[in-house]
């Protein structure tokens, strides 16, 4: 095993407690952030996002893959069905179910659509939400402040992004 997998093992397992540690502290951060943002905010994520995304390879994490599954919108269903050349119904019996939220979400984690090399087999037309997951470069992002402390403690690029933009942005 090279030595960049066994770091990224050892920083997903250490993730949860780490993010643990510092939850009061982001909590409280957020809670400033949301009263009071710096105008440039929305360009210090984008660059945030960048410069993290350049060192962490996803490929060699695919934690979010194992660990949660994305929302399937009717976008999404529509799209992927098609993908597999099934009707939307079939698409959803075989692999999704409805969540305590009334949202289609996988029957199973980790995804059915993750291969053994950490590749997603239906990459170029995957749901939306993993698309755009950890969602660290969206505009306004002292909104999502709360869906954002809990990628934290699964996402290590999250979680590094607002380590480094707690010092960035004071
Ligand atoms: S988005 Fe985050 S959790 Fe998902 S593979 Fe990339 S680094 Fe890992
Ligand atoms: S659909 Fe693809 S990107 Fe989304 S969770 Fe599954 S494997 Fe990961």
């Amino acid at each position: 095993m090279n030595s960049y997998i066994c770091l990224m093992e050892e920083i997903l397992k250490n993730l949860p407690k780490q993010a643990k540690d510092k939850h009061n502290e982001s909590k409280k951060f957020f809670a400033k952030l949301k009263k009071k943002q710096p105008k440039n905010l929305d360009r210090i994520m984008q660059d945030l996002h960048e410069e993290e995304f350049e060192r962490t390879d996803c490929l060699t994490c695919a934690n979010c893959c194992k660990t949660t599954g994305p929302l399937f919108t009717n976008k999404d269903i529509e799209r992927i069905s098609k993908f597999f050349k099934q009707k939307p119904q079939q698409f959803i019996d075989t692999y999704l179910r409805i969540d305590e939220d009334n949202d289609y979400v996988l029957q199973q984690v980790p995804c059915t659509f993750l291969d053994e090399d950490n590749k997603c087999f239906i990459y170029d037309v995957r749901p939306k939400a993993c698309a755009e997951f950890p969602h660290t470069d969206r505009k306004k992002f002292q909104q999502i402040s709360n869906l954002t402390l809990k990628n934290v403690a699964i996402c290590p690029a999250a979680f590094n992004i607002v380590e480094e933009m707690k010092k960035r942005v004071k």
